[in-house]
């Protein structure tokens, strides 16, 4: 019987895995300019952890956590996210004594037991990024600049917006929890079974619920922004005004709540429109009271996931074919093969791409083979010509060929353009 891999955990092929790298490195590169380093956490935590730090009454944690029973009793989980493992580490390496602002961002599987659907897997990819120990906007702008820098800039996604929010802090959250719910249990029959659920346990859940009835009732729900104390209207009113200075184009969603438990003030997603029902590529904002949850005195901090497949769903073209480079030995007979072998050896030793047929292919075969694999030089070595020290170096670029002398060919390589 033939094996299957998990569904909604898809394979990266070799094919694709150059865009994926491509995608990675430019990552790298873009937050190394902005000052932040790498993070890399286990892909399994305590599950404690999560349901502290993401809070249960969330999708994430009632359903879909990957969770198992450690040989002992230790119940440990797949992480579904990032945030709460890098707020785990923070604390147990007193990071905060290193920098009042501590920058890291990681790159890495997530796993979560969704239903999947294009776009939507079990396993999938996200580019995170978290500033920890500040609470002033210009950290909410700075972060989101990395965010529209990376989409619109360096990826370069054509047609994204950048929707924005506020969702109220420990002060003025619970009004506006308490407006919302009143408001809708008093219709609660309109709404669909799983809101009639969050009406208790997570009220600002139902604002985001895609059901046409609890949409009708969302849309004249009491907002969010409207219930805001003084000191998140005014972080928000200075947040905008930093977007604004850095030119970042945004709309103000009033109806923008993110899932999880943990964010406070600024909420935000940047949205594909052309990628349909799983259109959003990217969600963060302000999360004041993440590390408070998880056993750390209380301590601002702000950051976003991307979702990299669909990143990958949204690039606007393959990026351009990188240029010809290295050498491909096409060789007739045995001889001829061994003295490729040690040739390339030694080429490859040098830092050169170097390829050859290690079967018996005809020359046809192996010429073909060179196109494919990109290759600027093309050294054909025949049995006549090896025995004279001679082979044939063909340019693929220029599409000329001429006889060269094997007892300096390293040398004379070495020095050519594209090698
Ligand atoms: P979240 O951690 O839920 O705020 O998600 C942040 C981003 O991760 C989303 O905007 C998506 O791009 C991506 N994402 C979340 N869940 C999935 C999933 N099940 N499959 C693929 N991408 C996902």
């Amino acid at each position: 019987m033939k094996l299957k891999g998990v569904r909604g955990a898809p394979d990266l092929l070799p094919q694709e895995s150059a865009r994926w790298q491509s995608i990675e490195a430019t990552t790298r590169s873009l937050l190394q300019r902005y000052g932040y380093a790498e993070i890399r956490t286990p892909v399994f935590e305590r599950t404690e952890l999560f349901v502290r730090g993401i809070g249960e009454g969330t999708d994430i944690v009632e359903k879909e956590m990957y969770t198992f029973t450690d040989r002992g009793d230790v119940s440990l989980t797949l992480r579904p996210e990032g945030t709460a493992p890098v707020a785990r580490a923070y604390l147990e390496h007193q990071m905060a004594a290193q920098s009042p602002l501590v920058k890291v961002f990681y790159l890495g599987p997530m796993f979560r037991r969704e239903r999947p659907q294009s776009g939507r897997y079990r396993q999938f990819h996200q580019i995170g990024v978290e500033a920890i120990g500040s609470d002033r906007p210009a950290v909410d702008a700075e972060v989101i600049d990395i965010l529209w820098a990376l989409m619109v800039e360096e990826f370069r996604i054509p047609d994204l917006q950048l929707r924005l929010n506020s969702i109220g802090d420990a002060v003025c959250r619970p009004t506006i929890r308490d407006r919302l719910s009143r408001y809708m249990a008093n219709r609660s029959s309109t709404l669909c079974q799983d809101c009639q659920g969050r009406l208790t346990r997570n009220p600002l859940r139902i604002m985001d619920c895609k059901q046409p009835g609890c949409q009708q009732l969302v849309a004249e729900a009491p907002k969010p922004i409207d219930g805001l104390c003084d000191a998140c209207a005014i972080h928000f009113a200075e947040v905008r005004d930093l977007l604004d200075l850095l030119k970042i184009p945004y709309t103000i969603d009033d109806r923008l709540v993110r899932g999880l438990e943990y964010y406070t003030k600024t909420a935000f997603e940047v949205i594909n429109p052309r990628l349909g029902a799983q259109n959003a590529l990217a969600g963060g904002g302000r999360y004041d009271g993440l590390i408070e949850m998880v056993g750390g005195s209380p301590t601002p901090a702000m950051g976003f996931a991307v979702g990299m497949e669909r990143v990958m769903a949204s690039l606007p073209l393959a990026p351009e074919e990188s240029a010809l480079h290295g050498i491909y030995v096409a060789t007739i007979g045995q001889e001829a093969q061994r003295m490729g072998m040690g040739l390339l050896q030694d080429l490859r030793r040098r830092g050169v791409r170097g390829l050859m047929d290690l079967e018996t292919r005809s020359l046809k075969g192996q010429m073909r083979q060179a196109n494919k694999e990109r290759v600027r030089y093309c050294l054909i070595v025949g049995e006549e010509e090896l025995r004279r020290g001679q082979a044939m170096l063909r340019d693929m670029v220029k599409a000329d060929q001429a006889p060269v002398e094997l007892d300096q060919i390293v040398e004379r390589l070495m020095g050519l353009e594209g090698m």
